[in-house]
């Protein structure tokens, strides 16, 4: 093996990824000797085309997006405590003995942008409220729990989901219908529904009840100030984008592979965003 790394997100499609410029901007910054792949996998090949990126063209790790997400787990031979909690694997890692480590880093990113951007916001002054009960909200509510959080309530359409993932992660339910009109305690809402993505309808939701110290997230980062991200600022709250748990999620996985942590500075963080806009 080479001291030239090759790492590569896939996916299928992968063309929207922006895991290439985040990547390929810190190989750069760090004068690394490497290169990062956007590859599309078809759902029918991705064991064998896996096994032909590591085995063929010498790839020593992957991020990993839709619809991939939960069938990686079968290949890898170990994996980090976030997986099983957050359901599906972002980065895999190949090691020394040819195994593959399955990582999950979304977590790690939803609690370093809030983090990053607000770093005086007290995470324990009160209950948080999560709208959605998908994919995201798995990795929100795991983050928020290892903050030592424990006042989470789900608020979710569908009040099954919602309930699964309130027994599994031991909080509680909000219905959906009363996410306007209990607010009044509420310290952090963080929106990991797809609601008000561009194409999407927008979040019918009334935040005049907030209490003034509140912080309000949007993981939608397209747009990268949601209709509910303005509603927050123009009643004076802490509001934060999503695009930066995108880039936060992005730093361990360049840890695992290079063994350096990244940061993510302005000009970077202003790139993204416009790309993503
Ligand atoms: P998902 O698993 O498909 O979950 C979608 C969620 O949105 C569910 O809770 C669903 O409710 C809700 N929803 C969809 N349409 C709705 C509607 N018309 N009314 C009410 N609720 C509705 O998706 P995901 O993977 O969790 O992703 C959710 C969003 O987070 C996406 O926009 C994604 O781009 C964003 N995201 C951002 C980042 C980041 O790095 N910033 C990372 C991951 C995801 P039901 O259960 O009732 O269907």
């Amino acid at each position: 093996m080479s001291d030239f790394k090759k790492l590569g997100v896939i996916g299928h499609p992968i063309k929207q990824s922006l895991s290439p410029e985040i990547h390929n901007y810190w190989i750069a910054k760090y004068g690394i000797a490497g290169q990062y792949d956007a590859i599309d996998i078809h759902p029918d090949q991705l064991e064998d085309h896996i096994k032909f990126l590591i085995e063929e063209q010498d790839y020593r790790g992957f991020n990993v997006t839709i619809p991939h997400k939960e069938a990686v787990l079968d290949l890898c031979s170990s994996i980090d405590d976030a997986v099983p909690n957050i359901g599906s694997v972002n980065t895999l890692v190949v090691q020394e003995n040819g195994g593959i480590l399955g990582k999950n880093t979304d977590a790690f990113g939803f609690i370093e942008n809030i983090k990053s951007h607000e770093p005086s916001f007290d995470f324990a002054a009160g209950p948080a409220l999560v709208l959605g009960a998908g994919g995201a909200a798995r990795a929100v509510i795991y983050a928020l729990k290892n903050e030592g959080i424990l006042d989470i309530y789900i608020c979710n359409r569908t009040v099954e989901k919602a309930e699964g993932l309130a027994e599994f992660f031991d909080v509680n339910v909000a219905p959906w219908e009363a996410r306007s009109s209990e607010l009044s305690n509420v310290n952090l809402l963080v929106n990991t529904t797809s609601l008000g993505m561009t194409g999407q309808p927008s979040l019918d939701i009334d935040l005049s009840a907030l209490p003034s110290s509140a912080l309000v997230n949007d993981i939608v980062y397209k747009p990268l100030v949601t209709d509910l991200l303005r509603q927050a600022q123009s009643q004076g709250l802490k509001a934060v984008t999503g695009i930066g748990m995108l880039l936060h999620q992005a730093r361990p996985a360049f840890e695992a592979w290079f063994g350096v942590l990244p940061d993510v500075a302005e000009d970077l963080e202003n790139r993204i965003s416009e790309k993503a806009a």
